[in-house]
C-alpha cells in the first residue's frame, strides 16, 4: 500500500499540528501493508467454533495461535521491513531501532519470543526482554509494538475473506484486542469499530461502550472541536475510556481511518487532559483515573444520539 503523496500533503496542510505525526507513522503503515502483500498469507485454522464465538471468544487469539501469527515467512522478513520503516520515520530512535533490527534479523527465535510477549499483553516482560538482551527499552517497546501489529494485520487480512458467524462483542472478533477507533459510515451512520492491534473492523452498536457495556446515553458523551465536528471522541463516564472516531457522513472522501486518526492528536491530548484513557490502553487498567463528567473548556460536548 502506498498512500498518495498529494493526500498526505493535504492532510498535513489541514492538520498542521499533526504533520510531524504523519511523517513519523505513515512509513510504518505503508511497510505493514506492503509486508502482508509481499508474503504468502498465513495458514488459518478452520473457522471459529460457533458456540464459543457466540459467547465472545475471538477466533484467533494470539496466545492460542502463535504459529499462525509468527510463521517462518513472517519472522524472516518482518524485522528488516518494519524496523527499517520505523527508523525512517523516527530518526530520534535510529540507534536503538537499528540495534534491535540487527539483533532480531540474526535470531528468529528471539524475534518470535519478543513479538509473542507483546501479543499476549506482557509489556513488563517486553521491557525485561530488552534488559536481558542489552537492548534500549524505548526501541524494544516501539519495535515490538509495530512488529506485533504487522503480524496481526497479516492474519486479519487473511481472515477477512472468511465468512464469520454474527459477532456482537466490543473486542475484536479476530484477535480479541480492544478497539481504538470508530467510524460512522453509510447513510444510516452504522458504527464500525477498528481493532487496535490487527485493524480488523466490525459493526457495533452506536449506543453501547465497547469496553464496559454501558448503554445509558447520558453516560456516553461525545466530544469534538468546533472546527472539526466530524472528528469526535466517543467517551464513557462509567469506565473512563474513549475512542477516537469520524463521522464519514460529513465528507465523501475515502481516506483510511488510520490516517485520519493520526491527524486527531489535539483532540486525543485534550481527552487525556480531561482524565479519560484511550480505550485500547491496557497499561492503565480498565478505569480512567480522573474521568470527569462536567463540560470541558476547550471541547464541545453532546450526547450520543
Ligand atoms: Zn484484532
Ligand atoms: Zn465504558
Amino acid at each position: 500500500m502506498s498512500i498518495p503523496k498529494e493526500l498526505l500533503r493535504r492532510l498535513a496542510r489541514e492538520h498542521p499540528h499533526s504533520a510531524h505525526i504523519l511523517k513519523a507513522f505513515v512509513p510504518l503503515l505503508e511497510a505493514r501493508e506492503a509486508l502482508a502483500e509481499s508474503l504468502p498469507p498465513p495458514e488459518l485454522p478452520a473457522g471459529p467454533d460457533a458456540l464459543s464465538f457466540s459467547q465472545g471468544k475471538a477466533w484467533l487469539a494470539a496466545g492460542d495461535h502463535a504459529d499462525v501469527y509468527l510463521d517462518e515467512a513472517f519472522l524472516s522478513a518482518a524485522p528488516a521491513k518494519i524496523l527499517t520503516a520505523a527508523i525512517k520515520g523516527l530518526p530520534d530512535l535510529k540507534m536503538p531501532l537499528r540495534g534491535l533490527r540487527d539483533f532480531l534479523k540474526k535470531d528468529e527465535g528471539e524475534c518470535a519470543k519478543l513479538i509473542m510477549l507483546y501479543l499476549t499483553g506482557s509489556m513488563n516482560k517486553v521491557k525485561a526482554w530488552g534488559g536481558k538482551h542489552g537492548q534500549d527499552c524505548r526501541g524494544v517497546v516501539f519495535g515490538a509494538t509495530h512488529l506485533a501489529s504487522a503480524a496481526a494485520r497479516r492474519v486479519a487480512r487473511a481472515a477477512a475473506s472468511c465468512a464469520l458467524p454474527p459477532w456482537r462483542g466490543g473486542l475484536c472478533p479476530i484477535c480479541g484486542s480492544l478497539p481504538h477507533a470508530s467510524a460512522l459510515r453509510g447513510r444510516e451512520g452504522k458504527r464500525w469499530l477498528q481493532c487496535s492491534l490487527c485493524r480488523h473492523e466490525w459493526a457495533f452498536s452506536r449506543t453501547v461502550c465497547p469496553v464496559c457495556g454501558q448503554d445509558s446515553p447520558k453516560d456516553l458523551p461525545l466530544f469534538f472541536l468546533e472546527q472539526n465536528r466530524w472528528e469526535r471522541a466517543e467517551a464513557c463516564n462509567q469506565c473512563g475510556r474513549y475512542l477516537l472516531g469520524v463521522d464519514t457522513r460529513e465528507f465523501a472522501d475515502d481516506i483510511p481511518l488510520e490516517l485520519l486518526l493520526l491527524c486527531m492528536m489535539p483532540l486525543d491530548m485534550l481527552m487525556q487532559e480531561k482524565g479519560f484513557v484511550p480505550a485500547a490502553d491496557e497499561a492503565q487498567g480498565r478505569r480512567g483515573k480522573n474521568a470527569r463528567k462536567q463540560k470541558p473548556d476547550a471541547l464541545q460536548q453532546e450526547r450520543l444520539r
